[in-house]
């Protein structure tokens, strides 16, 4: 641990260092304990990017037994920058599972950004283009999470030059002015200088010449103010290529020229290659190029083919081949035209894959945007479903009250036709007075029970009874009590004959159609009246006497014989004097 503090102490933030240890003593041994870690982590950090990675990776060793018991901060931390020195050691896949692994923890949103950036940096490294853009625009999601919108730069600048490769020409550039703002807005020139030479190219990517020349300028000048002389000869050398394309060959070589001699200070070796290429090119467009040329041209052809630089090869093939021309050797020209064209096959191979790689990853996240929002609307269709079916069944339901009400309603009606129906017939058929069948329905009636007896050989007989000297009752009494008497010998009829047909035929002549019986039940029947006569129960009643005519039926009758014989059976009994009954010869 004294190690490690020394260590720490030796570098940049030494006075804070100072000031820790002096805590440490005082706070107590488990809260020194975390802060020194986290001051170790910063102090590592520094180191690492001031000095050499492997300084900052022993100091990482010496604090690496501590590091699975501390916090989820400090341990991403610990591995994220263990992974910058695995990709500075060439060990890129081994940094990008790192930085995997992390990522699959539950990190604060600048540490997932940080994680991201450096994914997105080591992809591009190993032209995983796919991956690289799957962890830019990742980081772009996370922008809104962040406290500090300035750790979002460095994804800007990402996200400017990627989409710049992949001719996503607005994006690249609206992401490229946010990152140039957001370095004004920090106050240090040098981000703002790390911005411009990333937004610089992509006007120039974009064909937004002016604008293109105006981003280089300012960004020199802001460079070379800072004393950043990478990114100064890294805009000098874009600037000096795109002047070339504009046909200003002159202005073109001086800043190719500056662009080599900084980027060979720096040790860029890459940069200086490029700026070398832009210087010859300008040359040749000056009519510069001559045999002393030659090894220099032979020398980036060199590098660039044995490191698959197909882009500027491509454009070395093209300068030989116009060389090749100039100078009237047909064959060379076309040995370079030839390279010229598969350089050029491969670059463009490799931009086009890059495009499709991003087209798969941003349709892929724009796709989960659309299935989300896609799940959004079925949800709030299955919600709209569930409500109409609820007004449905809400409706149905009342359809049914109303239809049942309705068939209710209609019964209701039905019924009372019905009954007004019944009613009204009743009244067509019956007596009012008596209640009794009248004529016309008695009769009826009596055909179609006769005609079912006859059917099955059952007894009928007719009976027709009349009140004995009734127009003597009417007379004395008045036709109140004439009606009163008419009713009491119906209701009388009625009790003795309960199962049979008994109808009011006439005024006081009434008629009774009894089936099933024998005569002898007939006869006792009609007794039975003649004990118990309606008068006989209260004094002072007219005295009511009733005649009666029997007939039986016989096979072959029809009921006009039926009635003509019980009729004048009636007569021999009102002939024989009335309160008798005489029963027609069988
Ligand atoms: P008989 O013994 O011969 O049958 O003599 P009768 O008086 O009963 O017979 P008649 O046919 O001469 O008279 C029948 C009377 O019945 C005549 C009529 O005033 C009376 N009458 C008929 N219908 C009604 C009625 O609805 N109400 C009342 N109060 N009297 C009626
Ligand atoms: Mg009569
Ligand atoms: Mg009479």
């Amino acid at each position: 641990m004294i190690d490690v503090l020394s260590g720490r102490c030796a570098g940049a933030l030494a006075g804070a260092c100072a000031l820790l240890i002096g805590l440490a003593g005082a706070v107590g041994a488990q809260a020194s304990s975390a802060d020194d870690l986290r001051a170790a982590l910063d102090h590592a950090r520094e180191v690492s990017y001031t000095r050499h990675w492997q300084a900052a990776q022993a100091l990482l060793d010496d604090i690496a037994p501590l590091i699975e018991e501390a916090d989820l901060r400090e341990f991403a931390d610990f591995h994220l920058l263990e992974a910058r020195h695995l990709a500075l050691q060439d060990r890129s896949e081994e940094a990008l599972e790192r930085a995997a692994m992390l990522l699959a923890l539950e990190l604060e949103p600048d540490q997932l950004l940080q994680l991201r950036q450096f994914s997105a940096n080591i992809a591009v490294l190993l032209r995983d283009y796919e991956l690289a853009f799957d962890h830019l625009l990742n980081a772009l999601l996370l922008e809104g999470d962040l406290d500090d919108p300035a750790a979002a730069l460095g994804t800007f600048n990402m996200a400017s030059y990627l989409f710049g490769r992949v001719d996503e020409h607005e994006q690249a550039i609206s992401y490229g002015e946010r990152a140039v703002a957001l370095a004004r807005a920090t106050g240090d020139p040098n981000e703002e200088c790390i911005a411009l030479q990333r937004l610089a190219p992509v006007f120039k990517w974009a064909e937004l010449n002016e604008r293109a020349e105006v981003a280089y300028r300012e960004g020199i000048r802001i460079c070379l103010g800072v004393g950043n002389r990478l990114f100064a000869g890294v805009l000098q050398h874009g600037l000096a290529d795109l002047l070339r394309r504009e046909g200003r060959p002159t202005d073109a070589r001086e800043l190719a020229a500056e662009a080599v001699a900084a980027l060979a200070d720096t040790g860029f070796v890459l940069g200086e290659f490029e700026a070398r290429l832009a210087l010859v090119e300008s040359e040749f467009d000056l009519g510069l190029i001559g045999v002393d040329h030659e090894p220099e041209l032979q020398t980036l052809q060199a590098y660039f083919s044995e490191r698959g630089l197909w882009d500027q090869l491509a454009r070395l093939e093209s300068l030989l081949s116009q060389y090749a021309e100039a100078r009237g050797d047909a064959e060379q020209a076309l040995v370079h035209m030839r390279a010229y064209l598969e350089a050029r096959e491969n670059f463009l191979g490799r931009d086009r894959a890059m495009r499709l790689a991003y087209l798969q990853v941003a349709f892929g996240l724009h796709l989960k945007e659309q299935q989300i929002d896609l799940l959004e609307e079925s949800a709030r269709l299955s919600r709209f479903e569930a409500e109409i079916a609820g007004q449905q069944r809400r409706a149905r339901t009342v359809i049914l009250v109303l239809s049942l009400l309705l068939v209710l309603l209609l019964s209701l009606l039905l019924f009372r036709v019905f009954r007004a129906r019944r009613h009204f017939q009743n009244l067509s058929r019956h007596d009012r007075l008596s209640g009794l069948a009248n004529h016309g329905w008695f009769f009826e009636r009596a055909e179609a029970m006769l005609a079912e007896s006859a059917k099955s050989g059952q007894p009928a007989f007719l009976i027709m009874a009349d009140i004995d000297r009734f127009k003597a009752v009417n007379d004395r009494y008045g036709h109140i009590v004439g009606d009163q008497v008419l009713g009491q010998v119906s209701r009388r009829l009625r009790e003795i004959f309960p199962e049979a047909l008994v109808g009011r035929i006439g005024g006081e002549e009434f008629a009774i159609l009894v089936t099933g019986e024998d005569v002898n039940k007939v006869i006792h029947n009609v007794e039975d009246f003649r004990r118990n006569a309606p008068n006989s129960s209260r004094a002072g009643d007219p005295v009511v006497t009733v005649s009666f005519g029997i007939a039986g039926f016989r096979h072959g009758d029809s009921l006009d014989d039926l009635r003509e014989r019980a009729d004048q059976a009636l007569y021999q009994a009102k002939a024989a004097g009335r309160d008798r009954y005489i029963v027609a010869a069988a």
